[in-house]
């Protein structure tokens, strides 16, 4: 058992009161720091993103966008419209730009695309990221997935072919890597469902974690987005938040067919980005950054699974596996994720994600992101001294 004491009790539930504010998102540090000033937060494990990634973005603003003060014209003119940033994104991707659709993040782009092509019924793998139920509109069917613990949360293919041709929904989705669970499919067995379901009209794969999977030492990033040319139901949702740690600029893309790109075009989302998005873009696609880029992405891959495979050694901590920069976790000795997130945070400084609220979940889950190498050590230390002593606690108590 993890226990708190009464001072750590009286801040666990502010923190709760927190949490259900923010409805099914963690709240953010800056909340956390401006209401909870006792607080000290020293690594925001909840947050899943590249850091070093973030590094490398902001060395390039510091250097060409503020030492230079062409900041000036990024934030006195107009960007540019959606197609022009598709553009430049073209080449890259390898992607016709008629096909792609610039997001303000993500998010944007999995709203536009569920509130104008469901029109239905959808399927949703659990847990997942939940705008995916959240966001649709109301009278729209929302089939829930179960993916199962016993499975390690990895999708059942042939289960899974099934369940669609007996709901015949229009929409369905994949994320991949899984958020909040890092399941992989490969990219043979996407191309081996894409085949199956080829009647399906919008097949959303979420590749928001692609940058950290691999299926070989090579690490190559295998995205689905080029099987646009051949499967015009096909929807790839990506975030740059992840990849980049650029959450603030908020910057994402879909690639789907051109029709529904033109049909978002001319109903709201033509200029969308913002001119540090727009920026952003431009330097991603850049050679220079790319191959510094690469380096940070593989030494990102190479410490998580280190940082996993330490925390898969910790007393009463089961960790599942996970193709992404996360891991989720289950509490298997009778601790409650309450406990154990709140301890970290109040003792250590600790900040993790509660999974209590993610529906698909039945027990004690967490997850944990891998941030640099520096912080994993801290979160591995102060894990296991949370968990030996909620061990040696049971032992004396009986
Ligand atoms: C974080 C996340 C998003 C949204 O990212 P933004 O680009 O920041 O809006 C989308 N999909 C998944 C699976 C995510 O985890």
């Amino acid at each position: 058992m993890i226990t708190l004491a009464d001072d750590e009790k009286a801040i666990a539930s502010a923190i709760k009161q927190l949490s259900n504010q923010a409805g099914s998102h963690s709240p953010s540090i800056f909340t956390i720091a401006e209401k909870l000033p006792q607080l000290e937060i020293k690594i925001d494990a909840c947050f899943l993103s590249n850091s070093y990634a973030t590094d490398l973005v902001l060395e390039d603003f510091r250097k060409e966008l503020i030492h230079t003060n062409k900041i000036k014209k990024v934030i006195e003119f107009y960007p540019s419209q959606n197609q022009v940033i598709a553009d430049v994104l073209s080449t890259h991707l390898n992607v016709p730009a008629r096909n792609i659709f610039i997001g303000s993040g993500a998010s944007e782009v999995i709203q536009a695309v569920i509130h104008n092509f469901t029109t239905r019924k959808i399927i949703v793998n659990i847990p997942t990221f939940s705008p995916y139920y959240e966001f649709v509109k109301e009278g729209i069917v929302v089939v829930y997935n179960r993916l199962d613990p016993q499975e390690n949360f990895n999708l059942n293919i042939e289960k899974y072919i099934q369940l669609v041709e007996k709901e015949k929904p229009d929409t369905i989705v994949l994320i991949n890597p899984n958020n909040p669970s890092g399941g992989y499919i490969k990219l043979s067995d996407i191309q081996y469902l894409l085949n199956r379901l080829s009647w399906v009209e919008n097949i959303i794969i979420d590749e928001s974690f692609i940058h950290f999977a691999y299926e070989d030492e090579n690490y190559e990033i295998k995205s689905a987005a080029m099987m646009i040319e051949n499967f015009n139901n096909l929807i790839i949702i990506k975030s740059m938040t992840k990849d980049f740690g650029i959450a603030g600029i908020r910057a994402g893309y879909g690639v789907m067919d051109k029709e529904k790109v033109g049909y978002l075009l001319r109903h709201g989302h033509l200029w969308n980005s913002s001119g540090l998005a727009e920026y952003f873009f431009r330097l991603y696609v850049s050679d220079k950054f790319q191959r510094e880029y690469e380096k940070s992405r593989i030494r990102c891959i190479q410490e998580s699974r280190h940082f996993f495979s330490e925390l898969a050694t910790m007393p009463g901590l089961k960790v599942y596996p996970s193709m992404a920069n996360f891991v989720l976790a289950e509490l298997t000795n009778g601790a409650t994720s309450y406990d154990f997130v709140s301890k970290l945070l109040i003792k250590y400084g600790v900040y993790i994600r509660d999974c209590s609220d993610k529906i698909g979940l039945d027990g004690e889950f967490v997850r944990i992101a891998s941030r640099t190498k520096a912080e994993n050590e801290i979160i591995v230390d102060s894990a296991r001294d949370v968990l030996q002593n909620a061990w040696e606690y049971k032992e004396v108590s009986y």
